[in-house]
């Protein structure tokens, strides 16, 4: 699947492949809820690139291009 972000068609900063895997990750950081911290149970979406696995963060979740 190919998304976009900001307007702009991602690509991998590694290997210029255009194509992702979507998937989600919980940003818990250890000590985080005891200090209070909103962002401390926030989901973030990755994309992992389908050719050579790297792996972009994401706090928004990129729109998947349409095909159409
Ligand atoms: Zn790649």
């Amino acid at each position: 699947m190919r998304y976009k972000a900001g307007g702009t068609t991602l690509t991998c900063p590694c290997c210029q492949n255009d194509t992702f895997d979507k998937d989600k990750r919980q940003l818990n950081s250890r000590g985080a809820t005891f200090m209070g911290l909103d962002w401390a149970n926030k989901v973030a979406t990755i994309l992992v690139c389908t050719r050579c696995s790297y792996i972009s963060w994401f706090m928004v979740e990129p729109m998947e291009h349409s095909q159409s």
